[in-house]
């Protein structure tokens, strides 16, 4: 086991013995893949001991092999839940074992399977977020991937003169995007492109659609990569043609919120206090009605990790989180205006992965 994959098998069984538990049963993808490097669709990890048992199928056979060379890999052709509950049994027929498990990622059939096949000699421990907490935290080398990923975003953002003009769709532009990720190495999108445009900018989760950009429109885009994994997250607001006086002001707000968020972020506050120090800034240009969501968020393998930049969020910010500073306004039947860039937390300072310019793009 390489030394970097050692420290972190080493946290996880610190974060189980905590959880009062012997054993860690894990379902969650994301948090498969950050324990053992295996990043196929379909496994079951159990952590016992010092061993990573990892249960997947025929279909990933050579795969598991190659990306979780430290884990004991179980090729099994019934459900994995079953065979995993099996092993448990046969292991440890008299003894008592409390073994731990992921309550929201364990669907109620699987978890019956489970509970079934491991028989009576288990006590299991509902648990939630014990990985993420620690996957909030980012190591060196996951912040150079991050680093990489939003520089990746940053380039197809930088390129938007190119493809964003009147008469296009935004099913086109979103295409576009996806495109050109993929052309500058990533595995894809990290999550479905937004390609929003007039008054569809005002919904801040909006699906592109065939409405064709038109003159005079704000349009939000909103794209982010995957690159060895790892998701990066960023968005810019363009205005199609020169930005009457009211839409400028209300970037100048936008931009103002964003930055003061990026001023309280630091190691030791709450995340709360980031949230609130945008939205007050809002307030005071008296848009805060208009900012309807979350500040931020943490982000990594997922697209949405710990730690969440929200109104009430009493978790503190931790030297090695990665957040996005996103604050935006949404005005019904005009359209909406958001910035969005990563920012990553070190001691005593703070620092900008994306590398987009940030003022309005006028096209
Ligand atoms: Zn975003
Ligand atoms: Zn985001």
């Amino acid at each position: 086991m390489s030394v970097l994959s050692q420290n972190r098998f080493k946290q996880v069984q610190e974060a189980t013995a905590a959880s009062g538990a012997d054993a860690l049963v894990l379902t969650h993808l994301p948090n498969i893949f950050y324990l053992s490097g295996f990043s196929g669709s379909n496994a079951i990890l159990l952590a016992l001991g010092d061993v990573i048992h990892l249960f997947t199928d025929g279909r990933y056979t050579i795969q598991a092999h190659e990306e979780a060379p430290q884990a004991r890999v179980h090729i099994v052709r019934t459900p994995l839940a079953e065979t995993c509950g099996e092993f448990l049994r046969s292991r440890f027929p008299r003894r008592r074992l409390r073994v731990a498990f992921e309550a929201a990622s364990l669907n109620v059939a699987e978890w019956a399977r489970l509970k079934k096949a491991a028989g009576h000699g288990i006590e299991w421990k509902a648990t939630t977020e014990l990985i993420e907490r620690i996957r909030e935290v980012k190591s060196a080398e996951e912040l150079e991937v991050m680093r990489l990923s939003a520089k990746l975003a940053s380039e197809v953002i930088a390129e938007a003169s190119d493809f964003v003009r009147p008469g296009i769709a935004e099913l086109e532009v979103a295409a576009e995007i996806d495109y050109r990720l993929r052309r500058k190495g990533a595995s894809g999108p990290s999550f479905e492109t937004i390609v929003a445009s007039g008054p569809r900018s005002a919904l801040p989760h909006a699906r592109p659609t065939e409405k064709q950009l038109q003159k005079n429109e704000l349009v939000v885009l909103d794209l982010g990569a995957i690159l060895r994994h790892y998701c990066s997250d960023l968005t810019r607001t363009v205005f199609l043609g020169r930005a009457p006086a009211r839409i400028r002001g209300w970037y100048k707000a936008v931009e103002q919120a964003q930055e003061a968020a990026h001023g309280a972020l630091r190691a030791g506050v709450t995340a709360g206090s980031v949230d609130r120090a945008a939205r007050r800034l809002l307030n005071q240009h008296g848009l805060g009605a208009y900012f309807v969501h979350g500040t931020g968020h943490g982000l990594g393998i997922e697209i949405h990790e710990r730690p969440r930049v929200g109104r009430s969020q009493k978790q503190e910010i931790r030297a090695g989180n990665v957040v996005t500073l996103e604050p935006g306004i949404y005005v019904e039947g005009v359209g909406g205006i958001r910035i969005e860039d990563e920012v990553a937390v070190h001691a005593g300072r703070t620092e900008v992965l994306t590398t987009a310019p940030r003022g309005l793009l006028e096209l």
